[in-house]
């Protein structure tokens, strides 16, 4: 069969998404393991103010492979999402995140709150903001330790139900931000009815923020946006001493990136409460 330049012969293509199918079908098998063999691991990213002081932590998700290799989110998030298995796992995240704050009190540390990413299709379960409420209650855990994180075309999903479990959650005295605020295409008069209080400006703005013609008007923008509706502003992604103090002289409130601390592992975090 004749192949045009730069694509790909039909049998090629069809060979390429059974392998897509082949890896996604993979993942789905690990991860319907691991979560019956405690496959799963939450890493913790610390979230600094402007003198560096520790203020919370972004829980992030980790799969071990068979190999003892780990699997990146980024891979495995979508396949759950797909797969339906998100909402077993976005449950376990949620109560994981919630046993180790409380552990961490209970042995008497000087905790801050843990921010769990939400997804999609979690934040349009009904059932959503009962489960986090008696997790909560069976863990005696104050609200205000648990933050959340939605996507601004996550909550576009299903925007009924992602509202009420917004507003429910809050009024529990639960925090929401906006992630990778920025990329999505809501409304700023849809922003403007959510119940949250931070944005988190996306890991690409940050990124060329500094090159000339980047994105630093948007930065700009969006902080004083951000603070203009009376919410505060995380950036992500601060690999820089450079992006940090130019943030810093934007108005930016809090920070997390590389330049401070890669995601790691509970019991390295413990140092981290002073
Ligand atoms: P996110 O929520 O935007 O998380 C931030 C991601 O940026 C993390 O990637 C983090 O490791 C990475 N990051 C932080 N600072 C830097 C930096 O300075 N430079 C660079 N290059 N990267 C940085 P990670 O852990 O691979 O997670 C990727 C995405 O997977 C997350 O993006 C989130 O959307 C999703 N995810 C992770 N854990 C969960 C979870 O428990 N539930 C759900 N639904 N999604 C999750
Ligand atoms: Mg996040
Ligand atoms: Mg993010
Ligand atoms: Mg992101």
């Amino acid at each position: 069969l004749a192949q045009k330049p730069g694509g790909q012969s039909p049998a090629r293509l069809s060979r390429t998404l059974s392998l897509k199918q082949q890896e996604s079908n993979r993942l789905e098998l690990l991860m319907r393991h691991a979560l019956l063999s405690d496959g799963f691991e939450l890493f913790y990213q610390p979230i600094l103010d402007r003198e560096r002081r520790l203020q919370s932590m972004e829980a992030l998700l980790r799969l071990r492979d068979g190999d003892g290799r780990m699997v990146t989110p980024t891979l495995f998030i979508p396949v759950a999402e797909t797969s339906g298995i998100i909402l077993p796992l976005g449950n376990w995240v949620i109560q994981q995140a919630c046993r180790q704050i409380r552990s961490w009190q209970l042995a008497g540390h000087r905790v801050v709150p843990i921010a769990v990413n939400v997804s999609p299709h979690q934040i349009a379960q009904p059932s959503l903001s009962t489960d986090v409420q008696v997790t909560l209650e069976e863990l005696e855990l104050d609200p205000a330790l648990l933050h959340l994180e939605v996507t601004e075309s996550s909550v576009m999903l299903h925007p009924i139900v992602a509202l009420e479990n917004m507003e429910k959650l809050s009024g529990l005295g639960i925090q929401f931000s906006i992630d990778d605020f920025g990329t999505g295409f809501s409304s700023l008069d849809r922003l403007h009815q959510l119940p949250v209080s931070t944005l988190k400006i996306d890991r690409s703005f940050v990124s060329r923020m500094m090159d000339a013609n980047g994105t630093r008007p948007i930065v700009i923008t969006v902080i004083s946006m951000a603070h203009a509706l009376g919410l505060s502003v995380i950036a992500e992604g601060v690999e820089t001493e450079d992006q940090f103090s130019t943030l810093c002289e934007m108005g930016c409130d809090l920070f997390q990136g590389f330049l401070f601390s890669r995601p790691i592992p509970a019991t390295e975090a413990v140092p981290l409460f002073g």
